[in-house]
């Protein structure tokens, strides 16, 4: 379906979740089966009240989470998205995920809804690092104040042009195209819902159900995103 819809000339905006990030081998910290998160309740140290009191457990916490995405990158999905971007097939990429993969398979217009943990920053002064600062336990600015990882935690507000530009890419949507989300999480669950009240095809790829199973016209719940994406790219090239 999707395929066709592409070869008609459809533009496709794509919306990642957990879902992509995990098939690049890349631990879930949400969740409990994967050991070291276990230690921590994300809930709690993953908050400005941590940023703001409990620093050193808020910097182990994340400190772990940034060799994660440093260790882990792109798998073949990342590169089949970036390379349909290039053709000028899909116009854009809202990701609710922070360790960049999009950006380094090659996509380039990606809005991350979560900010991302390829960079920190100075609380205080707002200078941005490489989060290799993190790898090295450097934890502190220049300045003295404290290095945080540019993602969007618990207890603050969601950066609005994001959250502007991605209603806007979901308005102009052709086709929607969800790629491991269950699309729980406000705001991530309205932009499927925007782009099919602009008339878009919704595509849902997705290993459990999501509240949108029912708007969408396709569900895909038994394959990988990765094959997916492959079978895809195998159809397009016929
Ligand atoms: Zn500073």
């Amino acid at each position: 379906m999707l395929a066709q819809l592409i070869k008609e000339g459809k533009k496709v905006v794509v919306f990642t979740g957990a879902g992509m990030s995990t098939e690049s081998g890349l631990p879930d910290f949400r969740s409990a089966k994967d050991g070291m998160w276990t230690k921590y309740d994300p809930s709690e140290v993953a908050t400005v009240d941590a940023l703001n009191s409990q620093f050193d457990t808020f910097i182990e916490f994340y400190r772990n989470r940034v060799i994660g995405v440093n260790e882990y990158g792109p798998h073949e999905g990342h590169y089949i998205l970036a390379d349909w971007e290039r053709k000028g097939y899909v116009t854009s990429i809202i990701t609710q995920n922070v360790d960049g993969f999009h950006q380094e398979a090659g996509s380039r217009h990606v809005i991350e809804l979560h900010g991302t943990l390829k960079e920190v920053h100075c609380e205080t002064c707002g200078k941005v690092y490489s989060n290799k600062r993190y790898e090295d336990e450097q934890y502190y600015c220049e300045c003295g104040g404290p290095l945080r990882p540019s993602i969007v935690l618990f207890g603050e507000m969601l950066d609005e042009r994001a959250l502007m530009e991605a209603a806007l890419v979901s308005e102009g949507a052709d086709v929607f195209l969800v790629l491991g989300s269950s699309l729980t999480v406000s705001p991530a669950n309205q932009y499927p819902l925007i782009a099919v009240e602009h008339d878009a095809t919704l595509i849902i790829v997705n290993q459990g159900e999501t509240q949108y199973d029912a708007f969408a016209d396709r569900c895909i719940k038994n394959e990988k995103i990765g094959d997916y994406l492959r079978r895809i790219q195998a159809e397009l090239q016929e």
